[in-house]
């Protein structure tokens, strides 16, 4: 079970009509109704379960520019800033912290690969340290093992998910948005080729502007509207630990396992390599366009078939009318089922390697489903043959770090202001019209 996740008041009166509507409580679309609030704008945020209760509240955590898509460093330069600034500014603890990440390999072509990753990054001011055989080992004291080397990224850093959206759900509502857990948007209402608002569980909500931030659900919602997002899932499991003695204070990525430090002094543990792609009608659709990917990260998946077949966003459903419960009522927290072989020997890697954490227990144990776009860059955008309707997702396992810069977009391109960064790696046509989409960048 996933750590309890901080709550969020709710409003029991839906309105009848507000500037824009947000459709999902994940960091995408709190983020954006937080900045739309900012602006001004009247905002009603509409989550079909609760808020941070699928990706937002089950991730590492990690909030990175170490190994980022060059498309994505911009966007997330600036969501390091706001991370910066959003304690203060929301007066709620987020959890987050510069606490460091350092990388460290056996393998000579990853730490090329990192090598060519930092002199990119040089351009944008983003001076992260390639680390010798002498300096990796320095700064993996207690660790027993010797490497060729790895990167350290000193100001990147750790958010903690059970805090960070539903905080600042909070404080878009202290700034005037309204928001309404257990009502999931059935669909768009659409009126003269535009939309108008949204069909909601409880009713109507007329808005001139409307951000899907649906994660692993939005394309099935925009499926129900003749809109294309080729989104694909990765099942997912991670664990916490017990509070252990300190062997890093921040992220922690080694061949065999990656640990992160909590602020209650336990880790959060992965284990390399075992991504899980589960086959879904969904995914057979999409199949072709995910190919190259998948090819690419093949060694880190594994594949089969189990319960998303028939539940949740990937499986089948057919043109659902809006007056009668909808696939999002049924799975109201999508919660996959962890993979708990894989805890016995990552705690067994973690302790074979650092004496100081022989012993080390597991606490809690849960899955993710991690929606991806099949060049791993989130949809940021307006969706052309609709006016009126955004997207904001596809974050591709990396999107909670990122989540308050892409907010922050979101809002920009909503309000018709100047964007914050250059919207255009993030626009939507380029899944639909042919681009070529170029092979994925480092997770
Ligand atoms: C195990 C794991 C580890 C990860 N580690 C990291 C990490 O360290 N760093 C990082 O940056 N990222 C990480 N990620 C990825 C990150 O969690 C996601 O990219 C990010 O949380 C996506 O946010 P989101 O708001 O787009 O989606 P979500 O958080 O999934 O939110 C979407 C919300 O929309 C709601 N919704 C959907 N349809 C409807 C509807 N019709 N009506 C109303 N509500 C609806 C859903 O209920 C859901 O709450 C990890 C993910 C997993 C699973």
């Amino acid at each position: 079970m996933m750590p309890p996740l901080e709550s969020v008041p709710d409003d029991p009166v839906l309105p009848s009509r507000v500037d824009a509507v947000v459709i999902g409580g994940g960091i995408a679309g709190v983020s954006a109704a937080y900045f739309l609030a900012q602006k001004g704008h009247s905002v009603a945020l509409l989550e079909k379960g609760r808020i941070a209760a699928e990706q937002s509240g089950r991730n590492w955590g990690w909030c990175r520019r170490q190994n980022r898509d060059e498309r994505e460093l911009p966007l997330m330069i600036h969501s390091m800033e706001i991370w910066d600034r959003l304690a203060a500014e929301t007066g709620a603890e987020l959890g987050f912290r510069r606490s460091g990440l350092i990388y460290v390999t056996k393998d000579k072509a990853e730490l090329a690969q990192w090598e060519a990753w930092c002199a990119m990054a040089r351009g944008y001011q983003v001076h992260n340290r390639i680390l010798s055989p002498a300096e990796a080992k320095a700064l993996t004291p207690g660790n027993e093992q010797d490497w060729i080397g790895g990167v350290h990224s000193p100001h990147d850093g750790r958010a903690e998910p059970a805090l960070a959206a539903p905080a600042l759900a909070a404080a878009a509502r202290a700034r005037g948005v309204t928001i309404h857990q257990n009502c999931a948007v059935r669909g768009l209402d659409i009126q003269a080729g535009r939309v108008a608002g949204v069909i909601t569980e409880r009713g109507r909500i007329a808005a001139a502007t409307v951000l899907c931030a649906g994660g692993a659900w939005s394309s099935m919602l925009c499926r129900r509207h003749g809109i294309d997002l080729p989104q694909a899932g990765v099942r997912s499991t991670i664990f916490v630990t017990e509070p252990a003695a300190e062997v890093t204070p921040g992220g922690l990525v080694t061949p065999d396992f990656t640990i992160s430090r909590r602020l209650d002094g336990g880790y959060v543990v992965a284990a390399k390599n075992r991504g899980g792609v589960e086959i879904t009608p969904q995914g057979l659709r999409y199949a072709r366009r995910f190919w190259p990917t998948f090819k690419s990260r093949r060694k880190s998946l594994t594949v089969g078939i189990g319960r998303s077949f028939f539940r949740g966003p990937e499986a089948i459903h057919g043109a659902w009318s809006f007056d009668k419960e909808t696939p999002f009522e049924r799975d109201r927290i999508f919660a996959p089922a962890p993979d708990t072989s894989i805890v016995e020997p990552a705690l067994k890697a973690v302790s074979a390697t650092y004496k100081a954490l022989a012993g080390l227990r597991m606490a809690r144990v849960w899955g993710g489903w991690i929606d991806s776009m099949p060049d791993a860059i989130p949809v940021i955008s307006a969706v052309d043959k609709l006016p009126g309707f955004f997207l904001s997702t596809g974050y591709s396992g990396h999107g909670f770090g990122i989540g308050p810069g892409a907010g922050r977009l979101a809002a920009d391109l909503m309000a018709g202001d100047t964007p914050v960064v250059d919207p255009r790696p993030f626009r939507y046509a380029r899944l639909v019209d042919g681009t070529d989409l170029g092979t994925p960048g480092m997770m």
